[in-house]
């Protein structure tokens, strides 16, 4: 007789290789992948967290996009920012260089849009916000040299800005992006103020992929929406 029960999806297993600080509270974790694990560019991943502190409730599972691109098959590279007194951040912080985690996935929808159709991708990210959004550029950019990709990253200071150096990397090596690093609260020679503040004048023929938490994509969205732009068009990731 054969058996109808659902397939149970087993949990997979991964190991921290690489632990650093980008920033002080922000940290690069680069894990093992599993094998046969396949994902798209801005999907992420659910991770079983144990409490820091051995209490109740003992573990959560938590959400991370994944900041690599498929295309890098050795490690699974995470950025996460540690909030004071958070459930995972109390955890994370106590992780190190050997420590292994199950995680479950690949996760989401939110992944490049590869039409013919729309050939200028504007991507708006705050703070780690910016994880999903390198994924795509890094996997999609070098595929499309036609197309022009965009990605303006915001953080309050100029101290709270990290993994610039992978992304200048890219815009060294693929002509087709340009990067717009912008601070709401500091003053510098760079760009300043809210992502939102960098749209394009001409809306029009684009498509726009946000992430970060909600205020940022429920103002962008509405502005995008109110200035003409179809939904189809706005696509977004919200981390709380
Ligand atoms: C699909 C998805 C993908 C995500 N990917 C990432 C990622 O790549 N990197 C990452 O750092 N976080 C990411 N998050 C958020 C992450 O899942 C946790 O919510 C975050 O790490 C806080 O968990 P915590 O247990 O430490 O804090 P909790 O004890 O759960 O406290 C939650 C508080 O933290 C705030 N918060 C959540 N995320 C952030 C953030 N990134 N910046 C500032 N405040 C925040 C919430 O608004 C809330 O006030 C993602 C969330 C989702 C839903």
């Amino acid at each position: 007789m054969i058996s109808l029960a659902p397939a149970v999806k087993v949990p997979l297993q991964s190991k921290i290789v690489k632990y650093e600080f980008l920033t002080e509270d922000v940290i690069f974790l680069s894990c093992t992948r599993p094998t046969n694990f396949n994902f798209k560019a801005g999907q992420f991943i659910s991770i079983k967290i144990f409490n820091a502190n051995g209490i109740e409730p003992l573990f959560r599972w938590k959400s991370y996009s994944i900041c690599s691109p498929p295309s890098q098959q050795e490690s699974l590279d995470l950025i996460i920012k540690l909030i004071p007194d958070g459930f995972a951040s109390d955890a994370f912080k106590k992780m190190k260089v050997g420590d292994t985690f199950e995680l479950r996935g690949p996760l989401g929808h939110f992944t490049f849009k590869d039409t013919e159709e729309i050939k200028d991708h504007w991507f708006l990210g705050a703070g780690t916000g910016v994880t999903p959004l390198y994924s795509m550029i890094a996997e999609h950019a070098s595929h499309q040299p036609t197309h022009h990709f965009t990605l303006v990253f915001g953080v309050r200071h100029e101290h709270n800005l990290f993994y610039t150096k992978e992304i200048e990397h890219l815009t060294k090596t693929n002509k087709n992006i340009t990067f717009i690093p912008t601070l709401s609260r500091d003053n510098w020679p760079g760009a300043k103020g809210r992502v939102q503040l960098h749209l394009p004048k001409d809306l029009s023929n684009k498509d726009f992929y946000m992430c970060g938490l909600n205020e940022l994509i429920q103002e962008t969205k509405d502005l995008l929406l109110t200035a003409g732009v179809e939904k189809e068009h706005i696509h977004f990731e919200r981390y709380d």
